[in-house]
């Protein structure tokens, strides 16, 4: 039943880079009143949470403690999460006290200093709710997102830090992105101020080596075994296309879920990228995916080139998704996974998306959620990148390229797991560059009545529409830059480290 659930957001959904950024994190009205004047001394010095859960996956009993003073609330991850919550009380010496819940918010004015409380979480009420992404059932597991159960305290951001235990019953299994130490795992900043992806039950565990990384990889049973070789080729292959490029892949460590959706002649074309104190992907993979079809994916490279960026506010996702969109056709022509001329069609072929454009690329950029235009914003964002990279090659003579700015920025793990809006990305960018090109570049088309095309641009590299098809003119004012751009590089390796489970 779930399936049909992500079938529907298959269809009109490419991918989604899932995170609550601080926008949407930030508690109702209500608990910001709740936060004036109600901060005491000694000051909040962290919460260790303990997560219970039974055979069934039918709750997550969660006890949390407090260190030092009580925050003036425990808040939701998000307003659907806080519905599937019950049972808040205060841990006494003697028993237990009801507490306060209002609007995603756990009242704690009254908590005392090292306050532990708990409170339950309705795993079957949310995997069988209408919101996909909180929590699903997939045979004897469940996919969970970390928002649904992790209720954090509210305190400024960068005061955020815990640790977490799990109790599993026997033979239960976990994947998390979290790091872990000893028996508990460690939360900082991130952890709670993104959103990512929990497994409780039973899956195969693969490990794969991508270049300078470690990828864990939780197969969710319903893969038909024959993929699992498949499966392990083709994230060896997208994360050394993507790791070839800036030298390593972008982060050390990450964590792979593959659901398999149920779906005949489905294509696949799915992924949710999230950062809760680590990187997690969920790919979600027809059942019945063929070796072929996961050699000609572009999904995996897209995911992985959203790792090459911090987290982006979603009202600026035609950076976010521009940068993933072109890079996943750059880095599969570099590493020979496509030709040169397939990138570059793809792109062109993208660009004609933007046709239909009502509005500018930062108003359709806003507007995603409600008018669903993503081709028109992930493809505007990727003509804004291949722009903004050939003016950077144009000005440097060739000596800088989006790459060398891309392998700088995530050259700090955690730069990844951390928020910006647009503009201060993008003057980082700029920092790195040299040269103001990605501040200048979102300049001319963000607002531009005109929505980014080739028009002017392509014919500049030598690249003419013809037919279906394009014409390469090996003399054209930009064709160095053309060639330099999808030239092929030599390809990271990666290899299996370990299979089973
Ligand atoms: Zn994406």
């Amino acid at each position: 039943m779930r399936c049909s659930l992500w079938v529907l957001a298959l269809t009109t959904i490419a991918c989604a880079s899932h995170a609550a950024p601080p926008s949407t994190v930030l508690p109702p009205a209500s608990a910001t009143r709740l936060a004036a004047g109600a901060r005491a001394q000694p000051h909040f010095g962290g919460v260790d949470y303990t997560f219970t859960l039974d055979a069934g996956i039918t709750h997550i009993a969660t006890r949390a403690c407090l260190h030092g003073a009580a925050p003036p609330a425990l808040v939701a991850g998000d307003a659907d999460s806080a519905r599937y919550m019950s049972g808040a009380r205060l841990l006494t010496p003697t028993g237990s006290r009801a507490l306060a819940v209002k609007n995603g918010v756990i009242d704690l004015r009254a908590a005392p200093n090292d306050a532990c409380l708990a409170y339950e979480v309705d795993m079957v009420a949310a995997t069988n709710g209408d919101r996909w992404w909180l929590g699903a059932r997939s045979g004897p597991s469940v996919i969970a997102s970390i928002v649904l159960f992790l209720w954090r305290p509210h305190v400024a951001a960068g005061e955020l830090h815990g640790t977490a235990r799990f109790v599993l019953p026997q033979d239960m299994q976990l994947s998390v992105a979290w790091p872990k130490e000893g028996d508990s795992y460690l939360l900082d900043p991130s952890a709670f101020q993104f959103d990512g992806h929990v497994v409780f039950g039973r899956f195969d565990a693969l490990q794969v080596q991508a270049p300078s990384a470690l990828l864990e990889v939780a197969v969710l049973q319903g893969m038909p075994a024959q993929t699992r070789p498949w499966i392990v080729s083709w994230l060896q292959a997208a994360s050394s296309a993507v790791g070839a490029q800036i030298g390593r892949f972008p982060v050390p460590h990450a964590q792979i879920i593959i659901v398999p959706v149920f779906r005949p002649g489905m294509h696949f074309g799915f992924g949710d990228t999230g950062r809760s104190g680590g990187v997690s992907i969920a790919f979600f993979m027809p059942a019945d995916v063929s070796e072929q079809a996961l050699r000609d994916d572009w999904v995996a490279v897209h995911e992985f080139c959203h790792l090459t960026l911090p987290y982006v506010d979603r009202n600026d996702a035609w950076l976010s998704e521009g940068m993933a969109t072109y890079l996943q056709e750059v880095a599969r022509a570099r590493a020979g996974l496509i030709s040169a001329q397939a990138a570059w069609q793809s792109i062109y072929d993208g660009s004609q998306y933007g046709r239909e454009a009502i509005d500018t690329l930062a108003a359709e950029t806003r507007n995603m959620p409600v008018l669903h235009n993503y081709k028109r914003v992930y493809w505007g964002g990727a003509i804004l990148m291949l722009s903004a990279d050939v003016e950077l090659r144009r000005r440097t003579q060739g000596k800088v390229s989006l790459f060398d700015v891309l392998a700088q920025l995530s050259a700090e793990p955690k730069e990844i797991l951390r928020y910006y809006r647009a503009v201060d990305l993008l003057a980082r960018m700029d920092a790195i560059a040299g040269v103001p090109v990605f501040s200048e570049t979102a300049a001319r088309y963000l607002n531009a009545p005109k929505f980014p095309d080739l028009d002017e641009l392509y014919p500049a590299l030598g690249l003419v529409p013809e037919g279906a098809g394009l014409r390469v003119l090996a003399q054209a004012p930009l064709a160095w830059a053309r060639d330099a751009i999808m030239a092929r590089g030599p390809v990271a390796t990666s290899v299996a480290l370990a299979g089973g489970g």
